[in-house]
């Protein structure tokens, strides 16, 4: 006849430093269905380990274990968590209840990890209320005597009406009167029809069993079964069990994690200034790379603005090879425009809206007993709007007095402050180069390009400029309004060729080049680029770091809840369970850490643009970034403190003090 539990020749040797320690040297023994035994002997004998093997708690070195008829062997250590859950209830000597849960909620523990859908809020009460603690529901461990803690245990134990309850020293933290109590619940289980295998050192207690094994050096030196203990008569049914197939449920599937979520929340607010420092260095980097993303797309987006105001669709021919702008490479290097270039260009109606020649050079300014030298533009008609240069204050020139070569000026601001002190200039007069001229209008501000004041100029009629002041015969170059930004790339080969032909180059000739704002689109892109790639590399670093400090305490919060991980193996739990337990609690912190550090990163931002006056412009996607990078911190940096508890013994975990 095969038992219930059936161990054989079984031994288990524990290895401390270089010294062995024979706990169990060849324990056989059976057990049935319904019996309540308990295991005696002196301290060390072995008594422990044996119920731990029995319990599935630990495994023997050598040796075999039946229980139900499957033997242990051949399941794995999660095949084993599942019969653990299934048949097995734990009662241990230190109750081993979590203490920031409570009473109910550490009653129906076992649950979670059984598969089952459901909240069993009600079988908790239910098995509390056996134990005679349903005034208590809502209390926490720490708010009971051990007499009541111990009960707590047992209704845990019992929740998922299990066919075996280890016990092992369950009276030993108790005083008498609460360890009659728990033999008292111990033996009624057992007149139900549980099975009860009890470790105590206590002749009293033992005396509540219908069998007592004696045990002295890891071997059984009696067995007894007491005169007149009959067999619980509630033996019957089926107690066939299939280990395998117990095991094959998803853990998305049932609800196990919601309840790690709460449960993860339960934890980091067990220890809220923990949690709270660990989750700063995310917070604080996330906060500081969406702020800084703010200022950098803001500043992007204002440069943009600009580029707009400048026309998207302006191309500017200059004499000189690309390499060397604007600059003279030595006679025949420096293609000569004159103003028929400029109308052939124009006359192309169909790519072209306008087209203005300019000439480029210093000028240097006198008035009155001031003076300042600037650059000296001198610009076609249709410049004025091409560059949106006409001036708010004061006019723009007329066609007659290009035409007329005559001496009037627009200055830009800068250069009105050098020279009139702010006081208005229209209608003054001015030395350019020693030529009289009048001022008739101030350009509109246009703040700095780069290095470049571009409010340091005078603009002065083209003609003017060549024929009477910089004494040239040619344009430096030639500005052109394509109809529409698409055609840019067209529009430049047509230019390009017209002027080979015109001037005789060749196909290779580089006397001229021909730029368009894309460039200089591209140019400042690519340094937008280059910021953000830097802003990257300091969200990186700083996640980085945050994730380090994460990872720290989660260790740190593994090892302290060592025992409430065996606790939670003990009744069920498997690896992943584990494993994802911890790695919710991680993920949870840095991306709590992440949300307030988006928070807190977009009000820095709109600070900043508030008091500071600063461009700023907070984008989606940089939110969206944060969010995933601190969740995938949160994974990554949890992941081995989260192996390190999935990997721990159930024995080891609770016996680590
Ligand atoms: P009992 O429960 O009868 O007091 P145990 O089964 O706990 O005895 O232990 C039997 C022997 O094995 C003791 O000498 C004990 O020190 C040793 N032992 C038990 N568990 C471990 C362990 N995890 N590591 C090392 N030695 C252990
Ligand atoms: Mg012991």
């Amino acid at each position: 006849m095969s038992g219930l539990l059936e161990v054989i020749d079984v031994h288990r040797t524990y290895q401390i430093g270089d010294s062995t320690v024979q706990a169990l040297r060849g324990v056989s023994v059976t057990i049935e269905r319904g019996e309540f035994v308990a295991i005696m002997g002196p301290s060390g004998s072995g008594k422990s380990s044996l119920l731990q093997i029995l319990g599935l708690l630990d495994n023997p070195d050598s040796g075999e274990y039946r229980i139900l008829g499957q033997n242990v062997n051949t399941l794995s250590e999660d095949e084993q968590a599942g019969l653990r859950n299934n048949v097995a209830g734990f009662v241990f000597q230190q109750f081993h209840l979590l203490k920031r849960m409570n009473i109910v909620d550490n009653v129906r523990l076992p649950y979670i990890y059984s598969g089952i859908k459901g909240h069993f809020r009600k079988e908790a009460i239910a098995r509390l209320a056996q134990v005679g603690l349903e005034k208590r529901i809502d209390h926490t461990p720490n708010q009971l005597s051990g007499g009541e803690q111990q009960r707590v245990a047992i209704a845990r134990a019992l929740v998922r009406d299990p066919l075996i309850i280890f016990a092992d020293e369950p009276t030993g933290n108790l005083d008498s009167k609460n360890s009659a109590e728990i033999m008292k619940i111990l033996k009624g289980l057992n007149e139900e029809g549980k099975t009860v295998i009890m470790v105590t050192h206590e002749n009293e207690i033992a005396a509540y069993a219908g069998r007592v094994i004696t045990m002295r050096d890891g071997v059984i030196v009696s067995d007894e079964r007491r005169p007149g203990a009959a067999l619980s008569a509630a033996v019957s049914g089926d107690m066939s069990f299939d280990a395998h197939a117990a095991r094959n449920v998803a853990i998305w599937q049932d609800g196990r994690y919601s309840v790690f979520m709460a449960q993860a929340f339960q934890a980091i607010l067990a220890n809220k200034m923990r949690s709270f420092l660990s989750v700063l260095g995310i917070l604080v980097g996330v906060a500081s790379v969406i702020a800084m993303m703010a200022l950098g797309e803001g500043a992007k987006a204002s440069m943009e603005e600009q580029l707009k105001s400048m026309g998207s669709n302006m191309l500017s021919v200059r004499a000189g090879s690309a390499k060397i702008r604007g600059a003279a490479q030595g006679a025949g290097a420096v293609a000569r425009f004159t103003f028929p270039d400029v109308d052939e260009i124009a006359s192309r109606r169909d790519l072209v809206k306008n087209a203005a020649g300019v000439v480029n050079g210093a000028g240097r300014i006198v008035y009155g007993n001031k003076n300042w030298s600037t650059s000296l533009s001198g610009v076609g008609y249709d410049y004025g709007t091409m560059r949106a240069v006409t001036p708010t204050v004061g006019r723009w020139f007329t066609r007659e007095e290009i035409q007329q070569r005559e001496k009037v000026a627009i200055i830009g601001v800068t250069v009105v402050k050098q020279l009139f002190d702010n006081t208005n200039p229209i209608g003054k007069t001015i030395k350019i180069n020693r030529i009289n001229f009048t001022v008739i209008g101030i350009a509109p501000a246009k703040g700095f390009s780069g290095q470049q004041d571009e409010d340091d100029v005078a603009i002065i009629p083209v003609t003017t400029a060549m024929y009477r002041v910089l004494g040239r015969t040619y344009l430096s170059g030639i500005f052109v309004e394509v109809t529409s930004p698409g055609l840019i790339g067209q529009a430049k080969d047509i230019i390009s060729s017209q002027i080979r032909k015109r001037h005789r180059l060749k196909a290779d000739d580089d006397s001229f080049n021909i730029r368009d704002m894309t460039e200089i689109q591209q140019m400042l892109s690519s340094t937008t680029e280059t910021m953000s790639l830097l802003l990257g590399a300091i969200a990186a670093i700083s996640l980085v770091v945050g994730g380090i400090g994460i990872m720290n305490i989660m260790l740190v919060s593994v090892t302290e809840r060592t025992r409430e991980i065996g606790l939670r193996k003990a009744i069920g739990a498997c690896r992943n369970d584990i494993m994802l337990q911890f790695l919710v609690e991680s993920v949870s912190m840095t991306i709590s850490g992440g949300f307030i550090g988006i928070v807190l990163g977009v009000g820095i931002s709109l600070i900043l643009s508030f008091f500071a006056g600063w461009a700023v412009k907070t984008s989606i996607i940089s939110i969206v970034l944060a969010t995933v990078f601190s969740a995938m911190t949160g994974m990554f940096f949890g992941l081995w403190p989260a192996r390190k508890a999935a990997e721990l013994k159930p024995v080891e975990a609770l016996r680590y003090e």
